[in-house]
Protein backbone atom coordinates (compact mmCIF):
# COMPACT_ATOMS: atom_id res chain seq x y z
CA UNK A 1 0.00 0.00 0.00
CA UNK A 2 1.25 3.02 -0.41
CA UNK A 3 0.69 6.27 1.36
CA UNK A 4 0.60 8.59 -1.73
CA UNK A 5 -2.66 6.51 -3.37
CA UNK A 6 -5.17 5.73 -0.42
CA UNK A 7 -7.34 8.09 1.38
CA UNK A 8 -6.96 7.78 4.34
CA UNK A 9 -4.80 10.61 6.15
CA UNK A 10 -3.13 10.34 9.51
CA UNK A 11 -5.27 12.97 11.85
CA UNK A 12 -4.27 15.42 14.21
CA UNK A 13 -7.25 15.16 16.63
CA UNK A 14 -9.29 12.38 17.25
CA UNK A 15 -12.98 12.62 18.09
CA UNK A 16 -13.32 15.00 21.28
CA UNK A 17 -15.24 12.43 23.18
CA UNK A 18 -12.71 9.67 22.60
CA UNK A 19 -10.51 9.25 26.00
CA UNK A 20 -8.82 6.22 25.39
CA UNK A 21 -5.04 6.78 24.16
CA UNK A 22 -5.71 3.76 21.70
CA UNK A 23 -9.11 4.77 20.91
CA UNK A 24 -7.60 8.26 19.82
CA UNK A 25 -4.59 6.82 18.27
CA UNK A 26 -6.43 4.28 16.18
CA UNK A 27 -8.45 7.39 14.74
CA UNK A 28 -6.28 9.38 14.01
CA UNK A 29 -3.87 7.00 12.29
CA UNK A 30 -6.71 6.11 10.26
CA UNK A 31 -7.60 2.66 11.37
CA UNK A 32 -11.40 3.30 12.31
CA UNK A 33 -13.53 6.09 11.58
CA UNK A 34 -16.24 6.46 14.47
CA UNK A 35 -19.91 7.33 12.68
CA UNK A 36 -21.40 7.74 15.91
CA UNK A 37 -21.10 6.47 19.44
CA UNK A 38 -20.28 2.89 19.44
CA UNK A 39 -20.67 2.83 15.68
CA UNK A 40 -17.19 2.87 13.95
CA UNK A 41 -15.91 1.97 10.44
CA UNK A 42 -12.80 -0.36 9.74
CA UNK A 43 -10.62 1.76 7.15
CA UNK A 44 -7.80 -0.39 5.49
CA UNK A 45 -5.61 -0.54 7.94
CA UNK A 46 -7.83 -1.46 10.57
CA UNK A 47 -9.57 -4.20 8.23
CA UNK A 48 -6.19 -5.52 7.95
CA UNK A 49 -5.80 -6.00 11.46
CA UNK A 50 -9.28 -7.54 12.02
CA UNK A 51 -8.45 -10.31 8.98
CA UNK A 52 -5.40 -10.92 10.79
CA UNK A 53 -6.93 -11.30 14.20
CA UNK A 54 -9.60 -13.89 12.48
CA UNK A 55 -7.28 -15.67 10.34
CA UNK A 56 -5.65 -16.76 13.60
CA UNK A 57 -9.01 -17.31 15.12
CA UNK A 58 -9.87 -19.89 12.39
CA UNK A 59 -6.83 -21.37 11.94
CA UNK A 60 -6.78 -22.59 15.37
CA UNK A 61 -10.87 -23.68 15.34
CA UNK A 62 -10.57 -25.74 12.43
CA UNK A 63 -7.89 -27.63 13.86
CA UNK A 64 -10.03 -29.08 16.55
CA UNK A 65 -12.73 -29.55 13.69
CA UNK A 66 -14.98 -26.91 13.94
CA UNK A 67 -16.80 -25.71 11.08
CA UNK A 68 -17.88 -22.20 9.58
CA UNK A 69 -20.64 -20.71 8.49
CA UNK A 70 -22.32 -17.55 8.34
CA UNK A 71 -26.04 -16.72 10.11
CA UNK A 72 -28.32 -14.12 9.53
CA UNK A 73 -27.91 -10.74 11.26
CA UNK A 74 -32.07 -10.15 11.26
CA UNK A 75 -33.97 -12.74 13.21
CA UNK A 76 -36.96 -14.21 13.56
CA UNK A 77 -38.88 -13.72 16.90
CA UNK A 78 -40.22 -17.39 16.90
CA UNK A 79 -37.03 -19.43 18.39
CA UNK A 80 -36.35 -15.77 20.71
CA UNK A 81 -39.99 -16.21 22.02
CA UNK A 82 -39.49 -19.98 22.57
CA UNK A 83 -36.33 -19.30 25.05
CA UNK A 84 -38.36 -16.81 26.59
CA UNK A 85 -35.86 -14.02 25.09
CA UNK A 86 -37.81 -12.05 22.73
CA UNK A 87 -38.49 -9.61 25.39
CA UNK A 88 -36.69 -6.78 25.98
CA UNK A 89 -37.38 -7.11 29.53
CA UNK A 90 -35.65 -10.64 29.95
CA UNK A 91 -32.79 -9.04 26.53
CA UNK A 92 -32.72 -5.39 27.43
CA UNK A 93 -29.67 -4.96 24.09
CA UNK A 94 -32.23 -6.01 21.24
CA UNK A 95 -32.61 -3.81 18.64
CA UNK A 96 -36.18 -4.51 17.23
CA UNK A 97 -37.79 -3.17 14.35
CA UNK A 98 -41.16 -3.81 11.91
CA UNK A 99 -41.37 -5.00 8.94
CA UNK A 100 -42.92 -3.38 6.15
CA UNK A 101 -45.11 -6.71 5.58
CA UNK A 102 -45.96 -6.99 8.87
CA UNK A 103 -44.77 -7.94 11.58
CA UNK A 104 -41.35 -7.56 13.86
CA UNK A 105 -37.73 -9.14 13.32
CA UNK A 106 -34.70 -8.27 15.82
CA UNK A 107 -30.91 -7.75 14.63
CA UNK A 108 -29.03 -10.48 16.76
CA UNK A 109 -27.78 -9.47 19.59
CA UNK A 110 -25.67 -12.91 19.41
CA UNK A 111 -26.72 -16.72 17.80
CA UNK A 112 -28.04 -19.44 20.26
CA UNK A 113 -31.64 -19.41 19.72
CA UNK A 114 -31.07 -19.82 15.24
CA UNK A 115 -27.88 -22.21 16.06
CA UNK A 116 -30.20 -24.17 17.57
CA UNK A 117 -33.00 -24.03 15.73
CA UNK A 118 -31.19 -24.39 12.43
CA UNK A 119 -29.32 -27.71 13.76
CA UNK A 120 -32.92 -29.26 14.09
CA UNK A 121 -32.67 -30.24 10.30
CA UNK A 122 -29.55 -31.28 10.50
CA UNK A 123 -29.07 -33.36 13.78
CA UNK A 124 -31.64 -36.48 14.78
CA UNK A 125 -29.51 -39.36 15.74
CA UNK A 126 -26.58 -39.78 17.78
CA UNK A 127 -24.62 -40.38 14.37
CA UNK A 128 -25.06 -36.59 13.64
CA UNK A 129 -23.19 -36.08 16.40
CA UNK A 130 -20.79 -34.18 17.30
CA UNK A 131 -21.38 -30.73 16.09
CA UNK A 132 -18.75 -27.74 16.40
CA UNK A 133 -20.01 -24.34 14.38
CA UNK A 134 -18.68 -20.98 14.04
CA UNK A 135 -18.75 -18.14 12.81
CA UNK A 136 -17.54 -14.36 12.48
CA UNK A 137 -20.24 -11.86 12.36
CA UNK A 138 -21.01 -8.78 13.08
CA UNK A 139 -23.25 -8.31 16.40
CA UNK A 140 -26.50 -5.46 17.43
CA UNK A 141 -26.42 -4.60 21.25
CA UNK A 142 -28.44 -1.37 21.86
CA UNK A 143 -25.44 -1.24 24.85
CA UNK A 144 -26.74 1.66 27.23
CA UNK A 145 -23.47 2.98 27.60
CA UNK A 146 -20.54 3.00 24.60
CA UNK A 147 -17.07 2.83 26.23
CA UNK A 148 -13.12 3.04 25.35
CA UNK A 149 -13.32 3.01 21.66
CA UNK A 150 -13.72 -0.22 20.21
CA UNK A 151 -13.86 -2.25 23.15
CA UNK A 152 -17.97 -1.98 23.84
CA UNK A 153 -19.59 -1.08 21.11
CA UNK A 154 -23.34 -1.31 19.67
CA UNK A 155 -22.13 -3.11 16.89
CA UNK A 156 -19.41 -5.18 16.83
CA UNK A 157 -17.61 -7.99 15.33
CA UNK A 158 -17.47 -11.40 17.23
CA UNK A 159 -16.51 -15.20 16.68
CA UNK A 160 -19.42 -17.03 18.28
CA UNK A 161 -18.52 -21.13 18.35
CA UNK A 162 -21.53 -23.06 19.16
CA UNK A 163 -21.35 -27.29 20.14
CA UNK A 164 -23.49 -29.94 20.19
CA UNK A 165 -22.77 -32.98 21.76
CA UNK A 166 -24.36 -36.47 22.73
CA UNK A 167 -23.87 -36.36 26.21
CA UNK A 168 -21.76 -34.12 29.12
CA UNK A 169 -18.90 -36.16 28.67
CA UNK A 170 -18.36 -35.10 25.32
CA UNK A 171 -19.49 -32.00 25.98
CA UNK A 172 -16.37 -31.60 28.69
CA UNK A 173 -13.94 -33.16 26.48
CA UNK A 174 -14.62 -30.84 23.42
CA UNK A 175 -14.75 -27.95 26.47
CA UNK A 176 -11.42 -28.46 27.15
CA UNK A 177 -9.98 -28.23 23.87
CA UNK A 178 -11.59 -24.91 23.59
CA UNK A 179 -9.82 -23.72 26.20
CA UNK A 180 -6.39 -24.97 25.17
CA UNK A 181 -7.46 -23.02 21.43
CA UNK A 182 -8.28 -20.10 23.26
CA UNK A 183 -5.10 -19.58 24.99
CA UNK A 184 -3.02 -20.38 21.60
CA UNK A 185 -4.92 -17.92 20.16
CA UNK A 186 -4.50 -15.57 22.20
CA UNK A 187 -0.61 -15.99 22.20
CA UNK A 188 -0.52 -15.79 18.72
CA UNK A 189 -2.64 -12.61 18.84
CA UNK A 190 0.85 -10.92 21.06
CA UNK A 191 -1.58 -10.91 24.57
CA UNK A 192 -0.75 -14.62 26.27
CA UNK A 193 1.19 -13.19 28.33
CA UNK A 194 -1.44 -10.63 29.83
CA UNK A 195 -4.62 -13.04 29.27
CA UNK A 196 -6.05 -15.54 31.97
CA UNK A 197 -8.61 -17.74 32.02
CA UNK A 198 -11.20 -16.76 34.86
CA UNK A 199 -13.34 -18.45 36.69
CA UNK A 200 -16.70 -16.68 35.98
CA UNK A 201 -20.23 -16.81 36.97
CA UNK A 202 -22.03 -20.14 35.40
CA UNK A 203 -25.58 -21.07 35.01
CA UNK A 204 -28.12 -24.63 35.75
CA UNK A 205 -26.25 -26.83 33.75
CA UNK A 206 -22.50 -25.78 35.35
CA UNK A 207 -21.18 -23.95 38.48
CA UNK A 208 -19.13 -21.83 36.58
CA UNK A 209 -18.27 -20.37 33.15
CA UNK A 210 -15.05 -19.10 31.90
CA UNK A 211 -13.85 -15.83 30.53
CA UNK A 212 -10.37 -14.92 29.02
CA UNK A 213 -9.44 -11.49 30.46
CA UNK A 214 -6.21 -9.74 29.59
CA UNK A 215 -4.86 -7.02 32.19
CA UNK A 216 -5.16 -3.64 30.43
CA UNK A 217 -5.92 -0.23 32.72
CA UNK A 218 -8.95 1.09 30.69
CA UNK A 219 -10.67 -2.82 30.75
CA UNK A 220 -14.13 -2.58 32.71
CA UNK A 221 -13.37 -5.55 34.67
CA UNK A 222 -11.56 -6.33 38.01
CA UNK A 223 -10.09 -9.57 38.70
CA UNK A 224 -8.40 -11.38 41.40
CA UNK A 225 -5.60 -13.60 41.62
CA UNK A 226 -3.04 -15.31 43.51
CA UNK A 227 0.50 -14.88 43.66
CA UNK A 228 1.16 -17.08 40.89
CA UNK A 229 -2.12 -16.51 38.84
CA UNK A 230 -2.78 -20.13 38.84
CA UNK A 231 -6.28 -19.04 40.71
CA UNK A 232 -7.70 -16.40 38.73
CA UNK A 233 -11.71 -15.33 39.22
CA UNK A 234 -14.12 -12.87 38.34
CA UNK A 235 -14.95 -9.94 41.07
CA UNK A 236 -18.67 -10.81 40.76
CA UNK A 237 -17.54 -14.63 42.34
CA UNK A 238 -15.36 -13.56 44.73
CA UNK A 239 -16.96 -15.20 47.97
CA UNK A 240 -16.18 -17.41 50.67
CA UNK A 241 -17.70 -20.48 48.30
CA UNK A 242 -15.79 -20.18 45.57
CA UNK A 243 -13.09 -19.68 47.63
CA UNK A 244 -13.37 -22.79 49.31
CA UNK A 245 -13.84 -24.33 46.05
CA UNK A 246 -10.68 -23.18 44.51
CA UNK A 247 -8.66 -23.95 47.98
CA UNK A 248 -7.56 -19.68 48.30
CA UNK A 249 -7.90 -17.35 50.91
CA UNK A 250 -9.04 -13.33 49.91
CA UNK A 251 -5.38 -12.68 51.67
CA UNK A 252 -3.78 -14.53 49.37
CA UNK A 253 -5.74 -12.35 46.01
CA UNK A 254 -4.48 -8.89 44.75
CA UNK A 255 -6.99 -7.25 41.89
CA UNK A 256 -6.19 -5.55 38.38
CA UNK A 257 -8.34 -4.07 35.75
CA UNK A 258 -9.23 -6.68 33.19
CA UNK A 259 -10.96 -6.26 29.48
CA UNK A 260 -12.57 -9.34 28.83
CA UNK A 261 -11.87 -11.07 25.29
CA UNK A 262 -13.55 -14.04 25.61
CA UNK A 263 -15.85 -16.38 26.82
CA UNK A 264 -16.55 -20.54 26.72
CA UNK A 265 -20.13 -21.60 28.91
CA UNK A 266 -21.67 -25.04 29.04
CA UNK A 267 -25.44 -24.34 28.43
CA UNK A 268 -26.33 -27.89 28.61
CA UNK A 269 -30.19 -28.06 27.35
CA UNK A 270 -30.45 -24.13 28.22
CA UNK A 271 -31.54 -23.90 24.33
CA UNK A 272 -31.59 -27.35 22.77
CA UNK A 273 -34.53 -28.31 24.99
CA UNK A 274 -36.97 -25.34 24.75
CA UNK A 275 -36.41 -25.47 21.08
CA UNK A 276 -36.48 -29.62 20.53
CA UNK A 277 -33.43 -29.93 19.62
CA UNK A 278 -32.95 -34.31 20.22
CA UNK A 279 -31.41 -37.18 18.78
CA UNK A 280 -32.04 -41.09 18.99
CA UNK A 281 -29.22 -42.32 21.15
CA UNK A 282 -27.63 -45.77 20.45
CA UNK A 283 -30.78 -47.44 22.34
CA UNK A 284 -33.24 -45.29 20.48
CA UNK A 285 -33.53 -43.10 23.39
CA UNK A 286 -34.62 -39.82 22.81
CA UNK A 287 -32.08 -37.35 24.11
CA UNK A 288 -31.71 -33.64 24.67
CA UNK A 289 -28.69 -32.44 22.55
CA UNK A 290 -26.05 -30.65 24.93
CA UNK A 291 -24.51 -27.55 24.25
CA UNK A 292 -21.75 -25.23 24.93
CA UNK A 293 -21.19 -21.80 23.44
CA UNK A 294 -17.80 -19.72 22.98
CA UNK A 295 -17.15 -16.07 22.11
CA UNK A 296 -14.07 -13.89 21.36
CA UNK A 297 -14.73 -10.27 21.51
CA UNK A 298 -12.78 -9.95 17.76
CA UNK A 299 -13.49 -6.18 17.91
CA UNK A 300 -12.79 -5.78 21.10
CA UNK A 301 -9.46 -7.70 21.06
CA UNK A 302 -8.14 -5.24 18.56
CA UNK A 303 -9.29 -2.46 21.06
CA UNK A 304 -7.15 -3.77 23.85
CA UNK A 305 -3.80 -4.47 21.45
CA UNK A 306 -4.32 -1.08 20.87
CA UNK A 307 -4.60 -0.02 24.31
CA UNK A 308 -2.71 -2.36 25.65
CA UNK A 309 0.66 -1.40 23.50
CA UNK A 310 0.27 1.65 22.81
CA UNK A 311 3.27 4.27 23.72
CA UNK A 312 3.51 7.83 23.64
CA UNK A 313 4.01 8.25 20.09
CA UNK A 314 1.40 5.88 18.74
CA UNK A 315 0.37 2.52 18.13
CA UNK A 316 2.61 -0.44 18.31
CA UNK A 317 1.38 -3.30 16.79
CA UNK A 318 2.38 -7.25 18.28
CA UNK A 319 3.75 -8.98 14.81
CA UNK A 320 1.22 -11.24 14.41
CA UNK A 321 -1.44 -9.43 13.58
CA UNK A 322 -0.18 -5.92 12.33
CA UNK A 323 -1.40 -4.90 9.04
CA UNK A 324 2.13 -4.51 7.23
CA UNK A 325 5.31 -5.90 8.46
CA UNK A 326 7.52 -3.37 7.00
CA UNK A 327 6.98 0.48 6.70
CA UNK A 328 9.19 2.26 4.10
CA UNK A 329 10.63 5.38 4.30
CA UNK A 330 11.95 6.96 1.58
CA UNK A 331 14.48 9.87 1.26
CA UNK A 332 16.17 11.97 -1.59
CA UNK A 333 16.45 10.64 -5.16
CA UNK A 334 18.64 7.46 -4.65
CA UNK A 335 16.16 5.99 -1.78
CA UNK A 336 13.56 6.84 -4.11
CA UNK A 337 14.16 4.64 -6.57
CA UNK A 338 15.64 1.86 -4.16
CA UNK A 339 12.53 2.02 -2.00
CA UNK A 340 10.24 1.79 -4.98
CA UNK A 341 12.59 -1.17 -6.50
CA UNK A 342 11.69 -3.06 -2.54
CA UNK A 343 8.39 -2.29 -2.85
CA UNK A 344 7.65 -3.88 -5.78
CA UNK A 345 8.92 -7.21 -4.81
CA UNK A 346 6.99 -7.73 -1.33
CA UNK A 347 4.25 -4.73 -1.92
CA UNK A 348 1.97 -7.21 0.17
CA UNK A 349 3.92 -7.04 2.88
CA UNK A 350 5.33 -3.11 2.79
CA UNK A 351 3.14 0.44 3.89
CA UNK A 352 5.32 2.68 1.86
CA UNK A 353 5.62 6.31 2.77
CA UNK A 354 5.81 7.80 -0.58
CA UNK A 355 4.48 10.75 -0.09
CA UNK A 356 6.58 14.30 -0.99
CA UNK A 357 6.43 15.49 2.11
CA UNK A 358 8.90 15.95 5.03
CA UNK A 359 11.04 13.55 6.64
CA UNK A 360 9.80 14.25 9.73
CA UNK A 361 6.45 14.10 9.16
CA UNK A 362 7.36 10.66 7.71
CA UNK A 363 8.74 9.54 10.79
CA UNK A 364 6.15 10.69 13.20
CA UNK A 365 3.51 8.88 10.55
CA UNK A 366 5.42 5.83 11.31
CA UNK A 367 5.29 6.10 14.97
CA UNK A 368 1.14 6.93 15.11
CA UNK A 369 0.70 3.45 12.68
CA UNK A 370 2.63 1.62 14.80
CA UNK A 371 4.14 -1.07 11.92
CA UNK A 372 6.76 -3.28 14.22
CA UNK A 373 9.60 -2.41 11.51
CA UNK A 374 10.29 0.55 10.14
CA UNK A 375 13.03 0.96 6.89
CA UNK A 376 14.05 3.98 5.83
CA UNK A 377 16.11 4.18 2.62
CA UNK A 378 18.04 7.47 2.18
CA UNK A 379 20.61 9.25 -0.17
CA UNK A 380 22.62 9.27 3.20
CA UNK A 381 22.62 5.41 3.45
CA UNK A 382 22.69 4.25 0.36
CA UNK A 383 26.32 6.00 -0.26
CA UNK A 384 27.05 2.94 2.25
CA UNK A 385 25.11 0.42 0.37
CA UNK A 386 22.81 0.21 3.43
CA UNK A 387 19.44 0.98 5.16
CA UNK A 388 18.21 1.48 8.30
CA UNK A 389 16.07 -0.55 9.77
CA UNK A 390 13.98 0.69 13.83
CA UNK A 391 12.25 -1.66 15.84
CA UNK A 392 8.90 0.20 16.61
CA UNK A 393 8.38 -1.53 20.20
CA UNK A 394 12.12 -0.90 21.36
CA UNK A 395 13.03 2.16 19.37
CA UNK A 396 16.12 0.35 18.55
CA UNK A 397 18.24 0.96 15.21
CA UNK A 398 20.40 -0.87 13.29
CA UNK A 399 22.23 -0.24 9.67
CA UNK A 400 21.53 -3.52 7.45
CA UNK A 401 22.30 -4.34 3.57
CA UNK A 402 18.87 -4.63 2.18
CA UNK A 403 19.62 -8.26 1.43
CA UNK A 404 19.42 -9.06 5.01
CA UNK A 405 15.69 -8.09 5.41
CA UNK A 406 13.47 -10.49 6.01
CA UNK A 407 9.67 -10.95 4.99
P1 LIG B 1 -19.59 -7.93 28.48
O1 LIG B 1 -19.67 -8.48 29.88
O2 LIG B 1 -18.27 -7.26 28.20
O3 LIG B 1 -20.78 -7.12 28.10
P2 LIG B 1 -20.82 -10.26 27.40
O4 LIG B 1 -20.83 -11.15 28.57
O5 LIG B 1 -22.05 -9.51 27.06
O6 LIG B 1 -19.59 -9.21 27.53
P3 LIG B 1 -20.86 -12.19 25.25
O7 LIG B 1 -22.26 -11.93 24.98
O8 LIG B 1 -20.52 -13.53 25.75
O9 LIG B 1 -20.23 -11.06 26.17
O10 LIG B 1 -19.96 -11.90 23.96
C1 LIG B 1 -18.76 -12.59 23.65
C2 LIG B 1 -17.59 -11.61 23.58
O11 LIG B 1 -17.92 -10.49 22.75
C3 LIG B 1 -17.21 -10.98 24.90
O12 LIG B 1 -16.33 -11.82 25.61
C4 LIG B 1 -16.56 -9.68 24.49
O13 LIG B 1 -15.19 -9.91 24.20
C5 LIG B 1 -17.27 -9.31 23.22
N1 LIG B 1 -18.28 -8.26 23.44
C6 LIG B 1 -19.43 -8.35 24.16
N2 LIG B 1 -20.13 -7.21 24.13
C7 LIG B 1 -19.40 -6.35 23.34
C8 LIG B 1 -19.58 -5.00 22.90
N3 LIG B 1 -20.67 -4.30 23.25
N4 LIG B 1 -18.64 -4.45 22.11
C9 LIG B 1 -17.55 -5.15 21.72
N5 LIG B 1 -17.32 -6.42 22.10
C10 LIG B 1 -18.23 -7.03 22.90
MG1 LIG C 1 -22.69 -7.62 27.57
Amino acid sequence: MRLSQTFIKTLRTAPKDETARGAQYLSRAGFVHKELAGVYDYLPLGLKVLENIKNIIRKELNRIGCEEVLMSSLQNPEPWSKTDRWDIEKMDVWFRTELAAGGELGLAPTHEEPFTNMMRSYISSYKDLPVYAYQIQTKFRNELRAKSGIMRTREFIMKDLYSFSATKEDHDEFYHQVEKAYMKIYQELGIGEDTFETFASGGVFSKYSHEFQTLTEVGEDTIWFNEDKSVVLNEEVLNDEVLNDLGVKRSELTSAKAAEVGNIFTLGEKYSAPLGLVFNDKDGQRRVVTMGCYGIGVSRVMGVIAEKFADEKGLVWPKNIAPFKIHLISIGKAGKEQAEKLYKQHASEILFDDRDIRPGEKFADADLIGIPTRVVISDKTLAKNEIEVTDRKTGQTNLQKISSLTF
